[in-house]
């Protein structure tokens, strides 16, 4: 096996890092996971997941995990209810035997973090290790973290997601604006905070689609709600908007402007204090994106193919690169490290590119006019 006697350091621990790691591990490596967060129990943000059977699924499957998977996954949390602007009622899945959102089980981020962290050996992660930058040394690289502290590694993988600096010592190639920024706004006890919305979604997800505009939603299993305005914008409209996203009230009065014809009953959304909202543009990479195979470097998850969420693919494609560069790594064919990332990243581009592809699609359907019907038909197999 090539990463015998090879230290290998992980930078980020999301879903794509530990993943890899223990993946890793039962193959018998030597893996550090080196994580910026402080420790094990920061709150992880963000709407729920839907794993998908040949990639989030089949990695918790090789990683033996598929106990604590079951454990903690949400059957309802993946109902889904197509509205329009005005609260009319265009699919409602709490209402359907069997529903699409059976195939791809639900499972917040926190837990899945957690049954991740648990299947790795003691102290496998550095915990409070934000990477900075790195150098090359011996037949490795020298990490330094901002916390003054530096690690040599032979192998070096960045799953530190969409925001990668390790990217930048593999290729040059930036992200392209996808037209769409979303606001992100996240409700804690959203049964208190915003009651008539948390009843509308019935512990599942609300897609609103109407003139172009996105407005999706879900429940978290500890209460919080998680929505996402989608908007087509241009790229440098968070900063021109003149918007301070860290003041609630200057967000709601541009939501009451952009939404105006919507019902005000989706004002709720913004009316109460416990509400924290993040901007976010939406990039993705050149669907022709390629760099030179090196022997101690690679990328995976967001920090190799960031793409929009309107597919759900992002944390399927980051635990499916995870098991295929395990493979990888572990396969006796290769005779060197680089043969065996060559063969990987191969795979990994040529998949994240139909999925980039795939999820622009998406993207442009949910904002575009007639946004419910093209949904509706995607659904049907149309
Ligand atoms: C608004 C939004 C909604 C989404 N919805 C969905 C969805 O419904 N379904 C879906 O499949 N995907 C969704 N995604 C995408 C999904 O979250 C990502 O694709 C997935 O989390 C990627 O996993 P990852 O492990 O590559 O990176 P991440 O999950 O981003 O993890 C990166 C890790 O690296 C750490 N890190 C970052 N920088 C450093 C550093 N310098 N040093 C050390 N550590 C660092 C971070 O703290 C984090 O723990 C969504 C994304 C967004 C932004």
């Amino acid at each position: 096996m090539v990463i015998e006697h090879k230290k290998i350091a992980i930078v980020g621990g999301g879903p794509g890092g530990l993943t890899l790691a223990r993946l890793l591990q039962m193959k018998g490596a030597d893996v550090k996971v080196y994580e910026r967060d402080a420790h094990k129990n920061v709150r992880v943000q963000g709407a729920t997941l839907d794993l998908h059977e040949e990639s989030g699924l089949e990695a918790l499957r090789r990683a033996g995990l598929m106990e604590g998977f079951t454990a903690n996954y949400r059957p309802d949390a993946g109902k889904l209810k197509i509205l329009d602007k005005d609260f009319k009622v265009y699919l409602d899945e709490h209402s359907l035997l069997n529903s699409h959102s059976e195939d791809r089980p639900e499972i917040d981020r926190s837990p899945l973090r957690k049954i991740l962290l648990e299947s790795l050996q003691p102290d496998t992660v550095v915990w409070d290790s934000h990477f900075i930058s790195m150098e090359k040394k011996d037949n490795g690289w020298l990490l330094h973290c901002k916390n003054n502290k530096s690690y040599y590694a032979d192998l070096v993988i960045g799953a530190e997601g969409a925001r990668s600096k390790i990217r930048s010592y593999l290729t040059g190639i930036q992200p392209v604006y996808s037209g769409v920024t979303m606001v992100e706004g996240n409700i804690a006890n959203a049964e208190i905070n915003a009651l008539e919305i948390f009843k509308w979604a019935n512990g599942g997800k609300i897609f609103a689609l109407d003139e172009s505009k996105s407005l999706l939603l879900s429940i978290k299993g500890d209460g919080t709600l998680t929505f996402y305005t989608g908007c087509n914008v241009d790229e440098n409209w968070v900063r021109e908007s003149g918007i301070d996203f860290s003041k609630k009230e200057q967000v709601f009065e541009w939501f009451k402007n952009e939404f105006h014809t919507w019902d005000k009953r989706w004002n709720e959304l913004f009316e109460s204090e416990n509400v924290v909202i993040i901007p976010r543009p939406q990039y993705y990479y050149p669907l022709d994106q390629a760099w030179e195979t090196q022997s101690d470097l690679t990328l995976l998850g967001d920090a190799a193919h960031v793409m929009p969420p309107y597919a759900g693919e992002g944390v399927n494609m980051a635990m499916q690169d995870a098991f295929e560069l395990a493979e990888c790594l572990a396969d006796q064919k290769f005779r060197t490290i680089k043969e065996a990332l060559k063969q990987y990243e191969k795979n990994m581009l040529k998949r994240a590119s139909e999925m980039t592809a795939a999820t622009l699609d998406n993207t442009n359907l949910i904002h575009a006019e007639g946004a419910v019907d093209h949904l509706l038909k995607m659904f049907n197999g149309e």
